[in-house]
């Protein structure tokens, strides 16, 4: 079976969703793995999950829950996806960056800050291996690949060998020597994501933002192995209104709802484990899931964070987020 961890977390209210419904959730709280979801169509609904993290949830809970035994295991060349998907504005970014990746208050940073930190303990506490860890950054854009490193490279390409798995040749890899250094290279690879969309004019809620961090470790015998942690801050899942979408939103918004539900059934496919068709795996449908292929069967291991807004205004938005969770599991 596939090792997936699927959590759901719901952000605080925003000042937005107070003036417009005051105080009220549609959420509450059972315990730590579930809860109930008040919808005023559907009615009550309960969800379970590996684990729940509500309002009051700290950044580094979220870590130490999902992403710390996925680091520990890179540094062994298990391969590792860490995946926030939800609507916009349901907290996904916030998860992935915090309120900024350089972001100075500890208690704020999130989860790329405390994976990078991370990986680099694991390392240095294996003396007689010597690692090179690499990033590489990109975007999925209509289904193009851009790398987020140099922005000159529109188009990149996804390759499969036998010994390596999947690769992206052309992609810049950026050798990191320390968390600071990492954080500078990633701050620069967001900024250039900002700059490509205001040139492009697209919203970065429209596209995919894959982190690649790749573990490569020499052993005193010459052996090399490498294992690889990406990181995905999806594009936003919300449905777009079909009568009122038109030209490029309605193509960004078809191939963003091809693609999630391209991850789903990866997903799905993998939870269900082997099956009488001999466990046909649909990997080939998107870029997401191809770029992820060897990152998300076999003995890797993922983790899913469903970012949920608590407000009822939000919550068919919710309800669709937390049954993609559901299907995950
Ligand atoms: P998304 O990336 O899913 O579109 P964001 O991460 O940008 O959403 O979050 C939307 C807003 O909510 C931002 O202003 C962000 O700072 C805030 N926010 C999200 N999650 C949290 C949280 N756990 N705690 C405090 N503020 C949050
Ligand atoms: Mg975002």
């Amino acid at each position: 079976m596939a090792n997936i961890t699927v959590c759901a977390r719901f952000r605080p209210l925003t000042s937005k969703e107070r003036r417009d419904r005051g105080d009220s959730v549609c959420v509450e709280r059972i315990d730590d793995e579930a809860f109930t979801l008040k919808d005023e169509k559907e009615g009550e609904m309960k969800f379970s999950f590996d684990k729940v993290f509500y309002d009051d949830s700290r950044q580094d809970d979220v870590y130490s829950f999902l992403a710390r035994p996925i680091v520990r295991d890179v540094v062994n060349a298990i391969n590792g996806t860490i995946i926030t998907y939800g609507q916009t504005g349901a907290g996904k970014t916030y998860s992935m960056e915090g309120p900024s990746i350089l972001e100075c208050d500890d208690a704020k940073k999130g989860l790329l800050a405390r994976v990078v930190d991370g990986v680099f303990r694991e390392i240095t506490s294996a003396d007689s291996i010597k690692y090179i860890i690499k990033l590489s950054m990109v975007e999925i854009y209509m289904e193009k690949v851009r790398d987020l490193l140099d922005l000159s490279k529109d188009h990149i390409q996804i390759k499969e060998t036998k010994s390596q798995g999947i690769l992206l040749p052309e992609v810049t890899e950026l050798s990191l020597s320390d968390t600071a250094d990492a954080l500078r290279s990633l701050s620069s690879g967001i900024c250039n994501r900002a700059v490509g969309e205001t040139q492009m004019n697209v919203a970065s809620s429209r596209s995919h933002c894959i982190y690649i961090f790749s573990v490569h470790q020499e052993s005193t015998n010459q052996t090399r192995t490498y294992g690889k942690l990406i990181l995905v801050d999806l594009a936003g899942s919300e449905k777009v209104e079909k009568t009122g979408a038109e030209g490029r939103v309605l193509e960004e918004a078809k191939t963003i709802n091809k693609s999630l539900s391209a991850l789903g059934n990866v997903v799905h496919a993998l939870t269900c484990g082997p099956n009488v068709k001999g466990n046909h795996v649909p990997y080939r449908n998107s870029k997401l899931t191809r770029i992820l292929q060897d990152s998300l069967g076999g003995n890797s291991q993922m983790a899913l964070l469903c970012c949920c807004s608590p407000s009822p205004s939000n919550v068919s938005e919710t309800l669709s987020t937390l049954r993609f969770g559901a299907r995950a599991k």
